[in-house]
Order: structure tokens, then C-alpha cells, then sequence
């Protein structure tokens, strides 16, 4: 394909007049590297609106074969972080620690178990969830536990820097919204480590470095994806949960197939 930016060019008596640019674009371009001007990239094979229509598409005639997976995951992740929240107070106080410990002592046993679809063999999301497969990618359990741990350091020193926990000093409120924004900065940028952890074999600390280096341009697409993720399963939690049958397993093979674009523009390199 080839550029249709505009550029300038001086002709033999020295004039500057606009010319197409025309330049070839690279297979995996984002950018012209002539004039600068977008590929079509970021809003075509890149582009959140497009993956997530096209997942759709493909899943929506299927996806009652995810719900005894659905179901399973629910049972044994999910429901249990949900109530361990709900709860988190009181079990706080009965075993006797703090609440924002046991808050996340909990979150880095529990969370891990949520990840492991992710461990499922490249092109997991050609076919149904089984739950046998769960099982078989259990090994996977301490890479994420891994992942987890570094996302929960990473929070509480967000903690720490935003709001004064354990310093015991106060700061400037306007923090408490830096705070918020930073998190969702953080999710926004790294979630594709919980795949590069797996795949490409990297540590959850490289993982989350090579993520912010790739998503140079990708960002808003990747915001994009979080934030339909986000709004799709609220309302999947609405109405008894019900819906969550449906957006989990979405939610898994969205993620899957946005890193797999990623990862075929060589962003990872
Ligand atoms: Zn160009």
C-alpha cells in the first residue's frame, strides 16, 4: 500500500510545492516514515472497534457452548474474590490483620486463578473453553501469581505516594484522583503482559516494560478495549450475574485476539 500523505517538495527553481507522498508502506507501518501520515493500521487491524466487532461476530453464534465454562470459572474465581471483598472487613477483623493486607493477600491467591485461560496454547479462542483444558493450564498459576504480585506492589506504592498509607502523613486531596487515574493508566497500558508472560516467555517485570515501550501509539486503542471490557461486563454483572455467562469468556478471547494484532504489527520485537 502506498502513502497518501502530502509532502513537500522543492522543484528546479527552488519553489516548494505539495506532492503526493506515494512512499510504500512497510507490511506493519503505523507511521509513514517519509511524511509521517498514518497507515490505515490504527483504524482498521489495530483499531479497538474493529477487534471487538469481529470477535463479536465470530462469538456470538457459539456462545452458549461457554456456558458450563462460564459457569466453572464463576464458581471458582470470581464468586469467590467477589464475596472475599464483600466480606473483606469482617475477615479482616476475625483474622485479626489489617484490611488492606488481607484485601490483597486474598486478590494475589485468588486473581492468579482468574488468569489461567490465558495459559490455554495459542489460538485458544478458535474453539469452546473446556474445562479440562483449565486444568491442564494450572501449571501456569505461578507466572500469573507472579504478574499478580508485581501489579499489587505496584498499587500499594501508588497507595503509599497518593494517599499517605503507612507514611502517615496527609496530602494534597487532589492525589486521590491522580490516584484513580494512574490505576486505570496502568491496566490500560500493561495488559497484554498477561500474555507476553506466557508466549514469549518474558518475566512479569520485562513483560510490563516491554508494554509500555509497544503501546507507544497503541494507547488509545488499548483504552478503548479496557473500557468496552469494562462497561460490557458491568452490565453483565447486572441482572443476577447472568450476563457474566457471556462477557467472561468474551472478555478472554478479546484480549487474546487484541495481543495477537499487537503482536503481528511486531510491536513486541
Ligand atoms: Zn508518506
Amino acid at each position: 500500500m502506498k502513502c497518501n500523505g502530502m509532502r513537500k517538495e522543492k522543484t528546479k527553481n527552488g519553489r516548494k510545492i505539495d506532492v503526493r507522498c506515494n512512499t510504500e508502506f512497510d507490511k506493519h507501518a503505523l507511521f509513514c516514515k517519509v511524511c509521517g501520515h498514518s497507515t490505515d493500521a490504527l483504524s482498521g487491524q489495530l483499531s479497538a472497534k474493529v477487534n471487538y466487532q469481529d470477535v463479536w461476530e465470530k462469538f456470538k453464534p457459539i456462545k452458549s457452548k461457554y456456558y458450563s465454562f462460564s459457569i466453572f470459572i464463576i464458581l471458582t474465581s470470581f464468586l469467590l474474590i467477589g464475596l472475599g471483598i464483600f466480606f473483606s472487613k469482617d475477615l479482616a477483623e476475625s483474622f485479626k490483620i489489617d484490611h488492606y493486607l488481607f484485601t490483597n493477600l486474598m486478590l494475589l491467591i485468588l486473581v492468579p486463578f482468574t488468569l489461567i485461560p490465558f495459559g490455554f496454547k495459542e489460538n485458544f479462542t478458535n474453539e469452546p473453553f473446556k474445562i479440562s483444558k483449565y486444568f491442564q493450564a494450572l501449571k501456569s498459576y505461578p507466572k500469573f501469581f507472579l504478574l499478580t504480585l508485581v501489579n499489587i506492589l505496584f498499587f500499594l506504592l501508588l497507595k503509599i505516594l497518593c494517599t499517605g498509607y503507612i507514611l502517615g502523613i496527609t496530602v494534597d486531596p487532589i492525589l486521590h484522583p491522580v490516584r484513580f487515574i494512574l490505576v486505570l493508566y496502568w491496566i490500560t497500558i500493561t495488559f497484554p503482559a498477561i500474555l507476553l508472560i506466557i508466549r514469549k516467555k518474558m518475566n512479569p517485570i520485562k513483560a510490563v516494560v516491554k508494554c509500555y515501550t509497544a503501546s507507544a501509539e497503541t494507547r488509545w486503542q488499548q483504552f478503548f478495549i479496557v473500557f468496552r471490557l469494562f462497561v460490557m461486563n458491568i452490565i453483565g454483572a447486572a441482572f443476577a450475574g447472568l450476563g457474566l455467562l457471556v462477557t467472561i469468556p468474551f472478555s478472554y478471547i478479546l484480549i487474546e485476539k487484541y495481543y495477537q494484532s499487537l503482536d503481528e504489527f511486531e510491536l513486541f520485537e
